[in-house]
């Protein structure tokens, strides 16, 4: 008995793969979705490519634009449609590709059915375009059940989705994950591995949500030579913030400033949640190995381990909806693993 075919969504949100030269420069067309589906009527059914259908999520936007508040409005669209098809291609601009692909991937936790994210490095319509192949590859991936859950698609790999950054701003293999290892090759042939996921994250119960803390709510401080307590107040001062990724040196280390330990204390205590990245792409963040790293662990701030900023941004977002949590709370939910995110899939880099 042969299986019945698939029908996969394609979610239109702009970026490169939909633009067209305008009179300041590449801007997304309003209506490439319906282009797309007209011109892709014109394949010859030997293509062997699922059926599909395009569904613009209206304005679309330069991904340079996209803001928090992006990402409920991306996964409710995906959600209202998740009982009609069988997996799901995002056309997506590659600037904040892998932070929507990190936070689809807790918002969409559980994830039963492919979602595979893309874009290109050049636009659809101009020469030499990787726009085709892209979604080529893109619409067979999403049409694999194997391949359930959130994931990046781009170049010669399958990423997964919270692990992967952009690298390259010219590359067309633009993509990497420096602590992980593709979930598909895209050669000659598309070659799936034989375990995609890490386990634990394969297990886990469908549990969607649509809710983020928002614009504002999560700082980003890069340490650096001569990084003052000011500068950190200063940042942390508005209301809203309520979470920081501090992105500090090598294992996690930051300067022994008892100035600075007192500015990031005091935060702390007007209950901003602090996690620390390693400005390394690859390693992570051993808390309490050097002593200006030890003060950190002892204020209580949470390591970020091998986590990409991407990921660990968005999942601070996600941590940090609703209603103010106890910080506990928030440990407790940071240390859980909700798509991956802290599980390495066996052989993979690092793990
Ligand atoms: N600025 C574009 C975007 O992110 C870049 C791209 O798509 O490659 O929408």
């Amino acid at each position: 008995m042969t299986a019945p075919p698939r029908r996969i969504r394609v979610l239109y949100t702009g970026g490169t793969i939909g633009m067209t030269e305008g009179p300041q420069g590449l801007a997304p067309m309003a209506d490439f979705g319906a282009r797309l589906q007209d011109w892709c009527a014109t394949l010859d059914a030997r293509s062997g490519l699922p059926a599909f259908e395009v569904r613009t999520l209206a304005p679309v936007i330069d991904s340079a634009s996209l803001c928090p508040e992006h990402w409920p409005r991306l996964a409710t669209a995906l959600i209202e449609d998740w009982d009609a098809f069988d997996g799901f291609v995002v056309l997506h601009g590659t600037d904040t590709l892998a932070w929507s692909a990190a936070a689809l991937a807790f918002l969409l936790r559980g994830a039963d059915k492919p979602v595979i994210l893309t874009g290109s490095q050049i636009p659809w319509q101009a020469a030499r375009s990787d726009a085709p192949g892209h979604l080529d590859a893109a619409l067979r991936l999403a049409a694999d059940p194997r391949l359930a859950g959130v994931s990046l698609c781009f170049g010669r790999h399958l990423w997964p989705g919270v692990r992967a950054v952009k690298w390259s701003s010219q590359s067309l293999d633009a993509f990497a994950a420096p602590t992980g290892r593709p979930l598909a090759d895209l050669g000659a042939t598309l070659r799936v591995h034989a375990a995609p996921r890490p386990q634990p994250a394969a297990a886990t119960p469908r549990r969607f949500s649509t809710a983020v803390a928002g614009t504002g709510a999560v700082a980003v401080l890069t340490v650096h030579p001569g990084l003052t307590a000011e500068a950190v107040r200063a940042l942390l001062a508005p209301p809203g913030v309520r979470g920081l990724v501090l992105c500090s040196y090598g294992l996690g280390n930051i300067p022994e400033d008892p100035a600075l330990h007192q500015a990031l204390a005091e935060a702390m205590a007007r209950g901003i949640t602090v996690v620390n990245r390693s400005q390394c792409a690859h390693g992570g963040v051993a808390q309490g190995t050097y002593a200006s790293s030890h003060a950190l662990a002892r204020l209580g701030v949470l390591s970020a381990g091998e986590l990409t900023l991407e990921a660990a941004c968005a999942k601070l977002q996600v941590l940090l909806a609703g209603a103010p949590a106890d910080p506990v709370a928030v440990g407790r939910g940071w240390a859980q693993d909700w798509a991956g995110e802290w599980t390495m899939a066996p052989g993979a880099a690092g793990g």
